[in-house]
């Protein structure tokens, strides 16, 4: 791969032609249509997201006199160059002289670039730029991009996997699922965590089609002119939660549905005897773990495990062993009462407190409350064995 430093390219010159698309949120073109700021493989325009302070600090950083740090062009061909890093740099700068968005004068007033001060204007307009363009083949340059992530906000797994698989797959991919104009992510995002901007609903959308498999899935597909089994699959996944359960939760959002989907989805439920489940169990202060509710209800209601019941606090567990063990003693046999029903060596067992679990005497599931007269402490051995029935 080889690089040349340029140093004379202004701000003036790369927002020569500059193209801003709201809707996919990207800036497309400058350098008078010569380059082309945010290629397939780059990600979404993220310095407008959290009130624009990174775009504004570009523009404050430019009228102080201040670096914004190394830009590197892709030398495609003698005519055309595409942005390898500073993509949001160089669309900060293009939305901001295209009257996009506004900074804060000397005395804290809103200023937009069409009316500043000429002088001002034109501070911006030359300031020089520190650009490097690289020329290489596809492969030394996308190996390259994956190895540098210098920007200030580091490249993210799908986004590099965006990066280095970029076709028309991924174009579609995140034509549907990376596009925050798109109606559907308000429901999405109602069991999906992250934003349409940083690739999070293509990420799981391709980890559900996938089983887990998200590079081995879009490299064997990156040439697909189509996107048919990924939304498919998708929109099957959010369908089959929100049939199940009609009630949403908080605690829904970023479960892994596709591994539960994969399991649960031939089973039946009945919509309403679910949604009362889960009302009763968000009711149940011992209930420490909302998050397994849902994944519990799907496998039967069964596996108490994935609530994690509130165990019996330490100073209940001590009176119950100290009133079994007294009793114990007096009759010569164990004091883990099941134990006691035993033929071995372990019949008189006194255990020690480090040995002994509490158990539910009534289970949780059947109704049994953390309240002392719910508890016996068992031996390990059979508490385990007991479980939590
Ligand atoms: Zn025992």
């Amino acid at each position: 791969m080889q690089t040349t430093l340029k140093t004379t390219i202004t701000v003036n010159d790369i927002c020569e032609g500059f193209v801003y698309n709201e809707l996919e949120g990207k800036g497309l073109f400058g350098l008078s249509g010569k380059l082309t700021i945010q290629p397939e493989y780059q990600r979404n325009y993220i310095y407008a997201s959290d009130g624009g302070k990174k775009e504004i600090a570009v523009i404050e950083s430019i009228l102080k006199g201040y670096p914004i740090g190394l830009i590197y062009f892709n030398k495609i061909n003698e005519g055309n160059l595409e942005v390898l890093d500073g993509q949001q740099r160089i669309t900060s700068l293009g939305r901001f002289v295209t009257d996009k968005f506004a900074v804060k004068d000397a005395n804290g007033m809103e200023q937009y670039y069409g009316g500043m001060a000429k002088d001002k204007q034109a501070k911006i307009l030359e300031t020089k730029l520190t650009i490097y363009e690289c020329e290489g083949t596809e492969s030394e340059i996308k190996e390259w991009f994956k190895t540098i992530n210098i920007v200030g906000v580091p490249l993210n797994n799908q986004e590099l996997l965006n990066a280095v698989y970029s076709g028309p797959f991924v174009t579609l991919g995140k034509a549907e699922f990376s596009n925050s104009q798109n109606a559907n992510i308000q429901k999405w995002s109602a069991y999906v965590k992250g934003s349409a901007n940083r690739q999070e609903f293509l990420e799981r959308a391709f980890d559900w089609v996938s089983k887990g498999n998200i590079g081995d899935y879009i490299s064997r597909h990156r040439y697909d002119d189509n996107i048919k089994e990924l939304k498919t699959y998708f929109n099957s996944v959010i369908d089959w939660v929100s049939s199940v359960f009609t009630d949403v939760e908080s605690e829904m959002r970023g479960l892994e549905w596709g591994r539960l989907y994969e399991e649960y989805h031939k089973k039946a439920y009945n919509p309403a005897k679910v949604s009362a489940e889960v009302q009763m169990l968000y009711a149940d202060p011992y209930i420490k773990n909302r998050k397994g509710i849902f994944e519990y209800i799907l496998g039967g209601s069964i596996d108490t495990k994935l609530l994690e019941v509130r165990v019996f606090d330490e100073a209940t567990k001590k009176t119950v062993y100290a009133e079994q063990t007294a009793k114990a003693e007096k009759k010569g046999e164990s004091n883990c009462p099941l134990c006691t029903l035993g033929h071995d060596a372990n019949k008189a067992k006194i255990w020690s407190l480090n040995d002994m679990d509490a158990d539910h005497v009534s289970a949780w599931s059947k109704g049994g409350k953390g309240d002392i007269k719910n508890c016996q402490m068992l031996c390990k051995t059979h508490n385990r064995a007991k479980g939590n029935r």
